[in-house]
């Protein structure tokens, strides 16, 4: 019977999402509006409060009120936004560029053609962290390693199956893949359960911080060696993990790896006026954003309109093409 009810519930629910992706106020008027992130020590979390703090300061004169979200990542926030659940979705750029392509994750799905890019942010980093102990210094020596290549939903699972697969390593067979929440890597490898993990996220990272700072010593291994890669996949950029943020860390100099890009995505059924609201306070407030972390000290309003594979929201556009970010329709 309780189940009963709970399957109603649950119906007249997903009914109520349905007909109103962008619930609102009758009323005041306000939407409520959600940003998937990710993890709670991870970079998407705070950026989600930063851009949701903007609007929500300013409530009067938007009407609108934003939450964010803490969820698996990349992935679980690309197909949030996509069944109206979520209305915006901090993703990676190259997670962007395969939903709309109908790749990866997407392949059986097809292609996420109502994506909508809102800006990129910051760049982040495939960051493989290996305990000392393993005696891991390369890709290479993952083989027959236990190794958590990522949640299915976060954004970092492909980059590992990418990176893998780059030097000749199969996933499924060479390596002992396991597929935890990146909040819970960290003490895995700590309580020795795993040898390594991929992370990709902006630096400086808490999650990082505090594995690098426990008992176990661990160690960045390098993401070198693997050019067809970049050539094949222009999402993928060269990239440094700056050792000096990590004090505990055991290599001595910064780490060369690979990066993508942090984006804000939203759908093409997301009214105008919010995207507009959310790229308005971001770009006319950029100067005390930056400031929020070390991550975000290179972005100019030019840089944001990079790595964007889906079309631009209507909205957001509206704003670019007022400041003269935007000059011909696309
Ligand atoms: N890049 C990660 C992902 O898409 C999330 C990183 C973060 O939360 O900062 O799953």
């Amino acid at each position: 019977m309780r189940k009963g009810i709970f399957y109603a519930l649950s119906v007249l629910l997903s009914i109520v999402f349905l007909v109103e992706p962008v619930s609102s106020d009758e009323s005041t008027g306000s939407a409520f509006i959600t940003i998937g992130t990710g993890a709670i020590t991870g970079l998407y979390y705070p950026t989600g409060n930063a851009i949701a703090k903007l609007i929500n300061t300013k409530r009067k004169e938007y009407n609108i009120r934003i939450t964010v979200e803490t969820t698996h990542g990349s992935v679980f926030n690309i197909n949030a936004v996509m069944r109206g659940d979520m209305e915006f979705g901090l993703v990676q750029s190259d997670r962007q560029y395969q939903a709309i392509n109908g790749l990866a994750e997407w392949i059986d799905k097809g292609k996420q053609s109502d994506l909508r890019a809102v800006y990129s942010i910051y760049y982040e980093s495939l960051t493989l962290v290996a305990a000392d102990d393993t005696g891991i210094k390369t890709i290479a020596d993952l083989k027959g390693k236990n190794v958590n290549i990522g949640y299915p939903g976060s954004g970092q699972r492909q980059n590992a199956i990418d990176v893998l697969t780059a030097v000749g390593l199969d996933f499924k067979t060479d390596i002992n893949p396991e597929g935890v929440k990146v909040s819970e890597a960290g003490d895995l490898l700590q309580d020795n359960l795993i040898d390594a993990f991929f992370y990709t996220v902006g630096h400086p990272s808490e999650a990082i911080r505090d594995v690098t700072s426990g008992k176990r010593k661990v160690r960045f291994v390098s993401i070198t060696g693997v050019d067809p890669l970049l050539a094949q996949h222009p999402y993928y950029s060269h990239s440094m993990i700056q050792v000096k943020n990590y004090p505990d860390v055991k290599n001595p100099v910064d780490v060369p790896t690979i990066g993508v890009k942090a984006t804000l995505v939203t759908s093409a059924q997301t009214p105008d006026k919010i995207v507009y609201a959310i790229a308005k306070e971001v770009f006319e407030n950029l100067a005390s954003f930056k400031k929020l972390h070390p991550a975000y000290s290179h972005l100019t309003p030019a840089k944001m309109l990079e790595c964007l594979s889906a079309p631009l929201h209507p909205g957001a556009m509206r704003y670019y093409r007022e400041v003269g970010l935007v000059k011909s329709v696309k």
